[in-house]
C-alpha cells in the first residue's frame, strides 16, 4: 500500500516521497488511519519502526487547514523523554511539514529558556518538549494549553523509567480534556497504563484504540546479532582488537557508567584508535558537536552511556556494541533498534562476561532464541559463561 492511500494530504505525501520513502512501514499503516479519524491511540512500537512519521504525517495532514493561533499557544505537545529525541523528532517534523505552513519547535532543558520564550510568543503548532522544561515554562506563563488538541507522549515507558510520571501527570491536568491522545512506547506496563487512565478520563470514558507491532513487524530485521564472552579486565584489548582486525568502519558502544567511558576512550586511544565519549556530564553544546562529528562519519567510534544515548537517531548506523550488557531487556533491544533501521543491515554485538549471566537469560528469553556466539582468537575466558535458559524468570527488580 502506497503513503498516498492512507489518507493523507497531498503536500505531507510530496514531502516523503522526497525523503526516499516509498512504503509505510507497519507501525505506519495501522496507525496513520486510526490518528486521522480522531482518535486516541495506544501502540506498542519500538525505535526504529518508523514510530515517529506514524504520529507525525497524520497529525500535520489534521493541522493542514486555516488556523490563527492565539500568542503563547499550541496545538499538538509531542512530550520526550530526552533532549536528543526531542531534538530528533522536531528535525523530523520540520523535513515532512515542510510543503505545509505550519510552526514547531523544541524546548528542553540544559540550555537558555530565553529563546524558546521567545520563540513561544507567537504561537507554535507542533511542540516538541521534555517534561522538566515544560513545565518550567509553563510555570513561567511563558505558554498556555488551552488551545491544545492533541497530547503526543514518545517513549511512554522511558519517560516513566526516567522519572518524569509525575511531571507528565501534572502537565496532564493542565490541558483541556477535550483532546485527542496518542502514546507510543516500546512496552506497555502498568506505569504506562496509568497515563492510559488519564486518557480515558478525558474523553468521558472513551477508550483508546491499541495497536501492538511486535518485533518480527519492524522494518529493521536485518540486525545481525552476536555476543563474545569475555572476562572484564580484557574487555577494551578485546574492543580494540576487533576495530583493527574486522576493520570497524562504525560503531556505537554502550558502557555502564560515565567514568568508565571516559577510560575506555583513553584506552581506545592509547592502542591508536580515536573514539570520543557522550554522557551526562557533557555539556549539551559538546554533546551535539559531538553527535553531529559521528554522524558525519568524522568520528567513527562512539562510547555513550545508556541515557546519554536515548532518543539518538544516528540514521545508517551500521554497529552497535553492549559493551557492557544493559540490564534491561527493553533497553538491548532499543539499542540493537538503532542499526539496521528501515531496512538497512546492522550488527549488534554483545560483551557477555560472567556477572552478566542473569542479564543475558532475561534478554534471550524476551528475545525468545539465544542469540549467537563467536569465539575471538586470542581472547580465550577464564570464566565460561553457561548457555542461557530461555524461559527465565528473574526474582528481584534489582
Ligand atoms: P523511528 O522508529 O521513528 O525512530 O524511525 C526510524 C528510521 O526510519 C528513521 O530514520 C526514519 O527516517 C526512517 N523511516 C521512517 N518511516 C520510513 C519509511 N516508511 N520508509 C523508509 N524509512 C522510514
Amino acid at each position: 500500500m502506497p503513503f498516498s492511500k492512507l489518507g493523507l494530504c497531498d503536500p505531507i505525501v510530496q514531502a516523503i516521497e522526497e525523503l526516499g520513502y516509498t512504503t509505510p512501514t507497519p507501525v505506519q499503516k495501522q496507525a496513520i488511519p486510526i490518528i486521522l479519524s480522531g482518535k486516541d491511540l495506544i501502540a506498542t512500537a519500538q525505535t526504529g519502526t518508523g514510530k515517529t512519521a506514524a504520529f507525525v504525517l497524520p497529525l500535520l495532514s489534521l493541522f493542514n487547514k486555516e488556523r490563527t493561533l492565539r500568542g503563547k499557544r499550541i496545538r499538538a505537545l509531542i512530550l520526550t523523554p530526552t533532549r536528543e529525541l526531542a531534538v530528533q523528532v522536531a528535525a523530523n517534523v520540520t523535513e515532512y511539514s515542510k510543503h505545509l505552513n505550519l510552526s514547531s519547535m523544541a524546548v528542553y532543558g540544559g540550555v537558555d529558556s530565553e529563546p524558546q520564550k521567545q520563540r513561544l510568543i507567537e504561537g507554535i503548532d507542533i511542540l516538541v518538549a521534555t517534561p522538566g522544561r515544560l513545565l518550567d515554562l509553563a510555570h513561567q506563563r511563558a505558554l498556555h494549553f488551552d488551545e491544545l488538541e492533541v497530547l503526543v507522549l514518545d517513549e511512554a515507558d522511558r519517560m516513566v523509567d526516567m522519572g518524569f510520571a509525575d511531571d507528565i501527570k501534572k502537565i496532564i491536568e493542565r490541558l483541556p480534556a477535550d483532546r485527542q491522545n496518542l502514546l507510543f512506547s516500546a512496552t506497555v506496563n502498568n506505569g504506562v497504563r496509568i497515563f492510559a487512565d488519564h486518557f480515558s478520563a478525558s474523553k468521558m470514558g472513551r477508550r483508546a484504540v491499541e495497536i501492538s507491532i511486535s518485533p518480527e513487524d519492524t522494518t529493521a530485521p536485518s540486525i545481525d546479532q552476536w555476543l563474545i564472552t569475555v572476562d572484564k579486565d580484557t574487555k577494551s584489548a578485546l574492543l580494540s582488537h576487533l576495530i583493527n582486525e574486522q576493520k570497524w568502519d562504525q560503531a556505537l558502544i554502550f558502557i555502564e557508567k560515565k567514568h568508565a567511558a571516559a577510560k575506555l576512550v583513553a584506552q581506545l586511544a592509547k592502542r591508536g584508535i580515536e573514539a570520543d565519549a557522550i554522557h551526562g556530564d557533557r555539556s549539551q553544546a559538546m554533546r551535539e558537536k559531538i553527535l553531529a562529528d559521528f554522524k558525519s562519519g568524522k568520528l567513527k567510534y562512539l562510547v555513550a552511556t545508556g541515557v546519554a544515548a536515548r532518543g539518538l537517531d544516528i540514521g545508517e548506523l551500521s554497529r552497535v556494541v553492549n559493551y557492557d550488557l544493559p540490564f534491561k531487556p527493553e533497553e538491548y533491544i532499543h539499542r540493537i533498534g538503532r542499526t539496521g533501521r528501515a531496512g538497512a543491515t546492522g550488527e549488534a554485538i554483545s560483551f557477555v562476561a560472567m556477572g552478566d549471566f542473569k542479564n543475558l537469560c532475561a534478554i534471550e528469553s524476551r528475545l525468545n532464541h539465544v542469540i549467537n556466539r563467536k569465539e575471538i582468537e586470542g581472547f580465550p575466558v577464564r570464566k565460561v559463561v553457561p548457555v542461557s535458559i530461555l524461559n527465565y524468570v528473574r526474582k528481584s527488580n534489582r
